[in-house]
C-alpha cells in the first residue's frame, strides 16, 4: 500500500522558493521572511527548513536545539530590523489562531502597541 502523500506546507514552497517572499535572513536550517500580513513594523516569520514538527511543542520535544536557532535568529532580526527587543510568538493549535502546521515563530518588533498579538 503507498503512503498517502502530504501537500508540502506554505512554508515548505516559499523555503523551495516556488512561491516568493520577502527573505530577511536564511541558515542551513532556517528561514525568514515577512509576514504577509504585517500586525507590527517588524512582522518577520522565522520557519525551520524542515517541515517535520507542525508546533513549538513538538520541537521542544524532537529537537531543542533547533528552537535555540530560532531564538537566535530573532534576536537578528530584532537588532538589524529594530532596537533588538521584540516579541516572540508561536501560535500552538488552531484554537490558538495557528494556520499553518509547520512550525514558526512571529518576531514582532518595532514601536509594538500594548496588547498587540500575531492573531
Ligand atoms: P499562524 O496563524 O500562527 O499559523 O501564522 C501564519 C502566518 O503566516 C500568518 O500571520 C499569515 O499572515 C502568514 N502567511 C500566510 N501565507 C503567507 C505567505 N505566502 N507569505 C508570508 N506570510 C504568510
Amino acid at each position: 500500500m503507498t503512503e498517502p502523500t502530504r501537500e508540502p506546507s506554505i512554508f515548505s514552497r516559499i523555503i523551495a522558493r516556488e512561491i516568493p517572499a520577502t527573505i530577511v535572513y536564511e541558515t542551513e536550517t532556517l528561514l525568514a521572511f515577512e509576514d504577509i500580513a504585517p500586525q507590527a513594523p517588524v512582522h518577520v516569520l522565522v520557519v525551520p527548513k524542515t517541515e517535520r514538527y507542525a508546533n513549538v511543542v513538538e520541537l521542544a520535544a524532537g529537537n531543542p536545539a533547533l528552537l535555540a536557532e530560532m531564538v537566535t535568529a530573532a534576536s537578528h532580526i530584532a537588532a538589524e530590523r529594530a532596537d533588538g527587543e521584540f516579541r516572540l510568538i508561536f501560535n500552538t493549535g488552531a484554537s490558538a489562531g495557528q494556520t499553518v502546521f509547520h512550525v514558526h515563530a512571529h518576531v514582532l518588533a518595532g514601536s509594538l502597541e500594548e496588547g498587540t498579538l500575531a492573531h
